[in-house]
C-alpha cells in the first residue's frame, strides 16, 4: 500500500481534508526507519495495516493518522513532545492513550497488563477512538501471528479472546469480534481448528444448496408483498461452534448449527411486515421467536430473531433488521462513530447508547488497584447475560450468576445502598443467591441500612463493587 492509495480509499467516504494522513504516513515511515517485524517485513508495514483496517471502518482523519501513529511512541526515538507539536492535541491524546507503560515499573507482568488496560480504558473514556484503534491494532497482529514463537502466539491469543473479543462483542463489533475470536482459537487450539474448519467447509458446501431453494421460495414470497429488501448469507463463526460442542458435550456432527440467512430491510415497520410473511408461509420452530428490535441486547445488538422449518425440512434460523441495524451489528460503536460524523454531531442516540460503556468506565475508575480492575473488567465482558426483571417488568442485563444485590444496584445505588433482602419469583432469597435469566426480582429496602463489607464477597458486577465501597469509604467502614 501506498500513502495515495490510503489516501484514496480515505476520499471516497469522507471530505475531510486528507494531507495529514499524508504527513503523518511520511512521518511514521521515517521514525520506524529499518525496524523490522518477525516476519522479516518493515515494521512500517504493520502501522499503515492498522490506518488501512480504520479506514474499513470508515474512521476519521485523526482516528486514520492516530493509526498510523500508534507505535511511535512506544517503539521510536519520537518523544511526545514532538509528536504534539507536529500533529497537535487530539492526535497525540489518541496515540498516548495506546501507549503501553513500561513493563519494569511492575511487580508481574500480570500486574502491568492490567494497569496498561486501565490506562487504556480510562483513555477510552476521554474517547471512545482509542479502543477502536486498539482493536484494529490487536486485528492485525492477530493477523500475522505466524512468524512469533509458539509461547508468545499462545499469550497473544489467550488475551485476545479473554478481553479483546469480549470487548469487541460489547462494544458490538460482531464482525471484529468473531474474527478475533476464530484466530486465537487457531493458535491456541491448533489441531482442533484445522479439523473442525475442514468439517464446516464440507458441511457448508452441502448446505449451500438447500439454501439456494430456500432463498428462491423466500423470494417469490416476498416480491408479492412488494418490500424492499435484500437476503445477506451468514458468516460462519469456527470458535462459536467450538464454544457449542464444549458446552453441549458433543462432537461436530450433533451440533445444530441452522442454516442462518439475514432478511435487510429499510424500516422497523418492514421488519416486523417481513416476519409476519415468513411465519405465514414457514412453520416457525416454538419458542424461537426473540425480539431484539424491542428489547435490544445490552451491546446494542437489534433484529428479530426467528427459526422456521425450509419446505425441505431443514432448520433454518433467520435474523430480519434494517440496514442501520445491520452496519451497527457489523460495526458496533465504529458503525456509531460514523454516523455522528455525518450528521455533524446531531445523533442524539449515540450518546444514549454509549452510555453504558461510560457508566461502566466510570464504575471501573473506582476500583482499587490494577488487579480488581483486570477482575471486574472480566466478569463483566462475560459473554453469557442473564436478564432479570423487577416486578414492573423492567429488564436488566446482569452478568452470569450475578446476585439480588447486583440487581440492587443496577436498578439504583440508593436501591443498592439500602437493601435487606430480596424476593425472587415471590420467594425470599439471600442477598448473595445466584439469580438465573427469567427471574422476577424485587428488592426490600430499608432506609438507612447501608451495605455491608461482606458484600464484596459475592457480588460479580464492577457497579455494584464500586458503589459499596464508596459508600463504606464515606462513612470510615475500614475494608
Ligand atoms: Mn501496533
Amino acid at each position: 500500500m501506498t500513502a495515495q492509495e490510503l489516501v484514496k480509499k480515505f476520499s471516497e467516504y469522507s471530505t475531510q481534508d486528507a494531507t495529514m494522513i499524508e504527513l503523518a504516513w511520511n512521518f511514521a515511515k521515517e521514525a520506524h526507519g529499518e525496524q523490522k517485524r518477525a516476519s522479516g517485513e518493515m515494521y512500517f508495514t504493520h502501522v499503515y495495516s492498522v490506518a488501512d483496517i480504520l479506514a474499513d471502518f470508515k474512521m476519521d482523519q485523526p482516528t486514520i493518522c492516530a493509526g498510523l501513529l500508534h507505535d511511535v511512541l512506544e517503539d521510536t526515538k519520537v518523544t511526545p513532545e514532538i509528536l504534539k507539536k507536529e500533529f497537535g492535541d487530539e492526535i497525540f491524546n489518541l496515540v498516548e492513550g495506546l501507549t503501553k507503560i513500561e513493563t519494569l515499573k511492575f511487580s508481574s507482568r500480570d500486574e502491568a497488563q492490567a494497569e496498561n488496560w486501565r490506562r487504556m480504558i480510562l483513555a477510552t473514556a476521554k474517547d471512545i477512538r482509542v479502543i477502536i484503534i486498539k482493536l484494529a491494532d490487536r486485528i492485525h497482529n492477530m493477523r500475522t501471528l505466524d512468524y512469533l514463537t509458539h509461547e508468545k502466539q499462545a499469550e497473544i491469543a489467550y488475551e485476545t479472546r479473554s478481553l479483546y473479543a469480549p470487548l469487541a462483542q460489547r462494544l458490538g463489533m460482531f464482525q471484529i469480534k468473531s474474527e478475533l475470536e476464530d484466530l486465537s482459537f487457531k493458535f491456541l487450539n491448533r489441531d482442533e481448528y484445522y479439523q473442525l474448519n475442514a468439517k464446516m467447509q464440507m458441511r457448508y458446501a452441502k448446505r449451500e444448496k438447500i439454501l439456494e431453494e430456500f432463498k428462491e421460495e423466500l423470494d417469490k414470497v416476498m416480491q408479492a408483498a412488494g418490500i424492499s429488501y435484500r437476503i445477506l448469507y451468514r458468516a460462519k463463526n469456527i470458535y462459536s461452534i467450538y464454544r457449542k460442542m464444549q458446552q453441549q458435550n458433543k462432537p461436530f456432527e450433533e451440533i445444530q448449527d441452522a442454516l442462518g440467512i439475514r432478511l435487510i430491510t429499510d424500516s422497523i415497520i418492514n421488519c416486523y411486515a417481513l416476519l409476519g410473511i415468513v411465519h405465514a408461509h414457514f412453520k416457525p420452530v416454538a419458542g424461537s421467536f426473540t425480539d431484539y428490535i424491542a428489547v435490544p441486547k445490552a451491546n446494542l445488538y437489534q433484529s428479530l430473531h426467528t427459526t422456521v422449518v425450509s419446505q425441505s425440512g431443514e432448520l433454518v434460523e433467520i435474523q430480519i433488521r434494517t440496514d442501520e441495524m445491520h452496519r451497527t451489528s457489523e460495526y458496533g460503536i465504529a458503525a456509531h462513530w460514523r454516523y455522528k460524523l455525518g450528521q455533524a454531531g446531531a445523533d442524539r442516540h449515540l450518546d444514549e447508547k454509549l452510555n453504558w460503556l461510560r457508566q461502566w468506565i466510570e464504575w471501573l475508575q473506582d476500583l482499587e488497584g490494577p488487579r480488581e480492575f483486570l477482575e471486574s473488567f472480566k466478569t463483566d465482558l462475560e459473554l453469557e447475560q442473564i436478564f432479570i426483571f423487577t416486578p414492573k417488568g423492567e429488564v436488566k442485563a446482569l452478568p452470569l450468576s450475578a446476585t439480588p444485590v447486583d440487581f440492587a444496584y443496577s436498578i439504583h445505588s440508593d436501591i443498592g445502598d439500602n437493601c435487606v433482602g430480596a424476593r425472587v419469583n415471590s420467594k425470599m432469597a439471600r442477598l448473595e443467591s445466584e439469580l438465573k435469566s427469567g427471574d422476577i426480582c424485587e428488592i426490600i429496602t430499608r432506609k438507612n441500612s447501608g451495605p455491608k463489607k461482606d458484600w464484596l464477597s459475592f457480588v460479580k458486577t464492577a457497579s455494584a463493587r464500586s458503589k459499596i465501597r464508596k459508600y463504606l469509604r464515606e462513612h470510615g467502614v475500614e475494608e
